[in-house]
């Protein structure tokens, strides 16, 4: 079957991947569609360190093929979106409804395909760049057979980080004032989660003008190309600002524009080394800087809101796929998504 492998040095499409049967609590799924996220590409050019080779991709939708033993939430035939969290389901994280700080679902990376004998690693429990692949029980999350799999295929990665950041991290509060800084594929989902909370006024800063009208779509009330003139809209500062680059300089900038109680949230990477500092006293006024892992989400219950959300037309995600690609082609969709030209591509098979 087809994929997209990372060897350590070079990415290439391959049509010799081979995956093993689901064993236990594991669910084989065939993938019709999958996000391209930046997280793929760090893989690539070394800001997210991962064993290779490796089969990328790890936002994807497609159809159960096969369950293992003990598998009963879905069946073969079902539509679901994956997530990439495969979390225990019974540790004392899991239990008290954290499934993402679950410490047997990081840094464990399986390897569940073969390319000619040889053992390949699965990328964030996931690999969605494969025709097929087997994830863990709670990573398929059932979805409505209407929803088409190429907008389902961005819940898993983008929808679930961004507006999960904004409803399960931040708490973002009816009347709230939100600065988002950066509008690629997660900023777009903290907006639409900034104005699902009912956010009153939601500034948008991306330095690419062009990003004003899809900013706007996604529920920004203000676009600015600079964070300089958020004090003109929000004199006395913002109670969340959300900082979805990855820039150390752009998160002093969102540590100092908050309100008092205000509170940061980091979403974009830096490389793991990064430092950044901020005013110690500029904290001193109940102010927080939160870190957040994957939106802080509990997938069966989030996709699937996510997913009634959508239906009801209240979350956008058709709007968020700019293009869609053969996987063949993942090098072209590598490129556009790396020089800014789409939302978000997503590969088909
Ligand atoms: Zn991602
Ligand atoms: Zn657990």
């Amino acid at each position: 079957m087809r994929g997209v492998v990372f060897d350590g040095t070079r990415t290439e499409v391959v049509d010799d991947l081979e995956i093993r049967d689901p064993g236990p609590g594991e669910v084989l799924v065939a993938v019709t569609a999958a996000g391209l996220c930046h997280s793929d590409l760090s893989v690539i050019d070394g800001t997210i360190p991962f064993p290779a080779p490796v089969v990328l991709g790890h936002e994807g939708a497609g159809v159960v093929e096969a369950v293992g033993p003990g598998v009963g939430h879905v069946g073969p035939g079902d539509h679901v979106a994956l997530s990439t969290l495969a979390n225990c389901g019974a540790c004392a994280q899991c239990d008290r409804g954290r499934p993402t700080m679950c410490r047997k679902a990081i840094g464990r990376p399986g390897r569940p395909f073969s390319r000619g004998g040889k053992p390949l690693f699965q990328f964030a429990s996931n690999s969605a760049f494969a025709e097929r692949t087997v994830v863990r029980a709670v990573q398929a999350v059932k979805i409505p057979d209407d929803l088409p799999l190429t907008s389902a295929a961005l819940i898993g990665c983008g929808v679930l980080t961004g507006v999960g950041a904004v409803l399960n991290r931040a708490k973002v509060g009816l009347g709230d004032t939100v600065v988002v800084i950066g509008t690629g594929g997660i900023g777009l989902n903290v907006l639409q989660g900034a104005r699902l909370a009912g956010a009153l006024t939601v500034v948008a800063v991306d330095s690419n003008p062009a990003k004003e009208a899809v900013a706007r779509q996604f529920g920004a009330t203000h676009f600015l190309t600079s964070a300089d003139g958020v004090r003109d809209i929000l004199p006395d500062g913002a109670d969340h600002a959300f900082e979805c680059v990855g820039r150390t300089e752009l998160i002093r900038q969102a540590i100092d524009l908050l309100d008092r109680h205000g509170q940061a949230v980091l979403l974009g990477v830096p490389a793991v080394s990064a430092e950044a500092s901020f005013l110690v006293s500029s904290m001193y006024l109940d102010k927080s800087i939160l870190g957040c892992r994957y939106g802080s989400s509990r997938p069966q219950r989030d996709i699937a809101r996510y997913a009634d959300l959508y239906r009801e037309g209240r979350l956008l995600l058709d709007e968020l796929v700019t293009e869609t690609y053969p996987v063949e082609d993942f090098a072209k969709a590598a490129d556009d998504a790396h020089h800014g030209r789409v939302a978000r591509g997503v590969l088909v098979f």
